[in-house]
């Protein structure tokens, strides 16, 4: 993907029972950074005594100092890497977030985006709840405390009954974690095995770290009890057809990762051979759009029998907010990102892959670089279908207004693009890629119908203050 207005929302880690679980923490955190970059934060408990240490950037820069993981003790611990879908990126916001509600502990980390968070924050602000951050994931934590149940676990459900999208959740208690998945499964959260340690974590890469083993995935609208009397599973809602999202497949996890039971690798390689079925060229090479295309490119290459070559070299160390210090280089913002390989393209018939097309300007530059390089023709293929709606399950989009497929047709997007053809895979074909069946699978964000209602108000900012003593941190 060239646009980088596309983020997954965040990565959770979640381990009980070793004596190094802030370390292992740190490492599956590490594993799962592409899924947020903004803040980073684990939260322990050492037989009861609750640690807790957050902050902004990465969590390479927010564990930097030894002895920050090292205070952190105790043999539970769950992390979050943050990237902000509701709420600012602020410090306020950094999760896990941590309260206490009749003299015990409940921390929270959440990968996900709540659908009615502002109706029901506007009730619990009227009846006077206090609240510390402007997250949907804070609501969770207001409902569980009013909540009139007996245990922890049965306020956690009564609390998840009450909110509606999506969520991937790990809570920890003083002897605890309690994961939880939404009735519709929209992100992953996946079970292991870690030694005697049982590890939960968004993406089954993070185990690989570790050197875990993937178990199973938590199931949708399961809520998993893990304590020192092992696992006890819970499906406390109204059975639902799952919604997976497919976007985990496309682009945003790992391809070494398996989520929904599947690994990512395989899924994408078989979008990008569906791909060269559906729209055959005559080309001399293909090139993919590193790093996010390179699996779907690579199955493109296989079904084609067109050379994969490395056509664009990605510079790896442009910072997250890169600034344009020379406004006047044309194209600047693209050009160090990558760079073309001239003697791969100069005179050849290129396919260049990518795996979706957001607002189309990044996409623009780059064939415009890629023909300054020498190529004869540029035929566009891209391994999902026109994005025409935003997604509100736990995905930041730019709006509807800013898609290019929304506003515009496939034809209209080759001529803007200004290449030779332009072709998408198929909704249908998408969606048949995957081993599950093809209804379990969210594709909102490509055919605009939503499994759930979603307000009116649903902007990131919904639960922002909008008042001139807006918190500044
Ligand atoms: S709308 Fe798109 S990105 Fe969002 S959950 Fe559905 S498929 Fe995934």
């Amino acid at each position: 993907m060239l646009d980088s207005m596309v983020h997954d929302k965040c990565g959770i880690f979640g381990i009980f029972g070793h004596a190094k679980a802030a370390e292992l923490t740190f490492l599956g955190l590490y594993a799962l950074q592409h899924r947020g970059q903004e803040s980073a934060g684990i939260v322990t408990s050492d037989n009861g005594l609750i640690r807790l240490h957050k902050g902004m950037g990465l969590v390479s820069e927010v564990f930097a100092k030894e002895e920050v993981l090292a205070r952190l003790s105790g043999r539970i611990a769950i992390g979050h890497t943050r990237y902000s879908t509701t709420g600012a990126s602020s410090l306020i916001n950094i999760q896990p977030f941590l309260i206490t509600n009749r003299s015990r502990y409940l921390a929270v980390v959440h990968n996900g985006n709540l659908t009615n968070s502002l109706g029901l924050r506007t009730a619990l602000d009227a009846k006077g709840s206090i609240f510390q951050t402007t997250s949907d994931t804070e609501i969770i934590l207001h409902l569980a405390a009013k909540s009139r149940k007996r245990t922890r676990v049965e306020r956690i459900c009564d609390a998840l009954k009450r909110v509606r999208g999506a969520y991937s959740l790990l809570f920890l208690t003083e002897n605890a974690i309690v994961a939880a998945r939404d009735p519709y499964g929209f992100r992953p959260l996946a079970l292991g095995k870690y030694y005697k340690s049982w590890v939960v974590a968004s993406e089954s890469c993070a185990f690989d770290l570790i050197g875990a083993r993937y178990i199973r995935d938590i199931e949708p609208g399961e809520v998993l009890e893990i304590s020192a009397a092992g696992l006890k599973s819970l499906h406390p809602f109204k059975k639902t057809k799952p919604t997976c999202c497919i976007f985990e497949y496309i682009y945003f996890s790992r391809p070494d990762s398996i989520v929904f039971g599947e690994n990512v690798d395989k899924v994408r390689r078989r979008l990008g051979r569906l791909l060269a079925r559906e729209y055959p060229v005559a080309a001399d090479i293909v090139i993919g759009i590193p790093d996010s295309a390179n699996t779907a490119t690579l199955g493109f290459s296989e079904e084609s029998g067109i050379p994969f070559e490395i056509g664009l070299i990605r510079n790896h160390y442009v910072g997250r907010t890169f600034i344009d210090p020379q406004q006047q280089i044309r194209d600047l913002d693209v050009k160090v990102k990558f760079n073309p390989v001239k003697g791969v393209l100069k005179g050849r018939r290129v396919v260049v892959v990518d795996d979706s097309i957001v607002r189309g300007t990044t996409s623009k530059k780059l064939v415009k670089l890629i023909r300054e390089a020498g190529a004869k023709e540029v035929h566009f293929r891209v391994s999902s279908p026109p994005i025409i709606s935003p997604c509100f399950f736990g995905i930041d989009m730019p709006t509807k207004s800013e898609l290019i497929a929304s506003y515009m047709s496939v034809d209209e997007i080759e001529k803007y693009l200004e290449v030779d053809s332009l072709r998408y895979l198929s909704l249908e074909g998408m969606l048949s890629m995957p081993s599950l069946p093809d209804t379990s699978f969210c594709a909102s964000c490509f055919s605009g119908k939503y499994p759930i209602r979603i307000p009116p108000i649903n902007g990131k900012d919904r639960l922002e203050i909008k008042s001139p003593g807006k918190i500044r941190s």
